[in-house]
């Protein structure tokens, strides 16, 4: 499958006063047509500036430091607002939590998903008219040319997703930035909008790039999954492998904090301890205030990311310490 997206060494520091914070730091990665990647960890932990970076949307005291971010052969780090409005809404789509907040309440739906239409493929509004039918269909919303007539106000939360999902298809991108966009929806819709937007990934050939703190979700969703904590990738590896035999201990953590809903008496093994502040110092690894493994060297020097097999990756000593002794530092 051809290659789509290209993050290597991603580095984002944001000003505040005169001090310089570093919010995430050599992130890699790379996502396929047809293929979904995760990025999960706790709030703060660096996954939605990584994909705010991707849509060069960072707010105004955050920069790109380090790094590059390759969307097929373009470089996107370093281009000019003008160059990457055209492909915002175009190549890439994005979908947010909160539809709401992205939807105009003054004007309706037929109008906000009619104007991409028009302006990115250029349809005259008859036919703009006739797509809009079609993709409010596509995404599962019945009754399609009334909803055209409708305010956001008119609709529940799970339709106003569903709305948000066809204007970030309207110009049939190639790749989709998904930002919790179902943590705000009851359980059944959430599985609902999960479905839809892997079918559509399917039919599409989309990449996807969807950020959760939901290991749930990441199970109903992921090809490939990217840990992170404290803006450092964690662990990277295929859904399966990372699932069935998760390397580093956050990893672990986050995985023993999923509820099982088989068991009635549950309990929810919530990681203890907090992720540190942007300007904590931190020895060594960043985790090992929290991490129920470390060892004296985890204190002293920061863990390299240590190939597990192919394409696995874990930024933990304890791979080179039990589980492989002859194990590859990926440089
Ligand atoms: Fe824990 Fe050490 Fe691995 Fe960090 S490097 S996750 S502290 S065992
Ligand atoms: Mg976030």
């Amino acid at each position: 499958m051809e290659g789509l997206l290209q993050v290597k060494n991603l580095e984002v520091q944001f000003k505040t006063g005169k001090k310089r914070l570093k919010a995430v730091r050599d992130i890699s990665f790379s996502v396929k047509r047809g293929e979904t990647l995760c990025i999960v960890g706790e709030s703060g932990s660096g996954k939605s500036i990584t994909s705010l970076s991707i849509l060069g949307l960072l707010p105004t005291n955050g920069e790109i430091t380090k790094g590059s971010i390759r969307l097929s052969k373009q470089e996107l780090v370093g281009l000019p607002e003008k160059e990457f409005q055209k492909i915002r809404g175009n190549e890439i789509s994005m979908i947010f939590q909160e539809p709401m907040t992205a939807l105009n309440p003054t004007f309706t739906i037929g109008f906000q998903l009619r104007e991409p239409l028009m302006i990115h493929r250029k349809l005259s509004e008859e036919t703009a008219n006739k797509e809009c039918i079609s993709l409010l269909k596509r995404v599962g919303i019945p009754d399609p040319a009334k909803k055209l007539k409708q305010f956001p106000h008119e609709l529940s939360g799970g339709m106003l997703q569903r709305v948000m999902i066809a204007i970030a298809l309207a110009c049939e991108p190639n790749l989709l930035l998904a930002d919790e966009p179902t943590t705000a929806l009851d359980v059944t819709i959430q599985a609902q909008i999960l479905d839809l937007i892997d079918d559509l990934k399917k039919q599409m050939g989309m990449g996807v790039v969807f950020v959760t703190h939901d290991m749930g979700v990441v199970a109903e969703i992921a090809d490939q999954v990217m840990v992170i904590y404290a803006g450092e990738i964690a662990e990277i590896g295929d859904v399966d492998s990372i699932f069935n035999n998760p390397q580093h201990p956050y990893t672990k953590g986050l995985l023993g904090a999923v509820p099982n809903v088989d068991e009635k008496e549950h309990e929810l093994n919530i990681i203890p301890g907090s992720m540190p502040n942007l300007d904590d110092q931190i020895s060594g690894c960043r985790f090992h205030p929290r991490c129920p493994y470390a060892m004296d060297v985890c204190r002293k020097k920061s863990p390299p990311a240590f190939r597990v097999s192919d394409g696995r990756q874990s930024k933990c000593w304890l791979q080179e310490v039990n589980v492989n002794e002859s194990a590859t530092t990926i440089t």
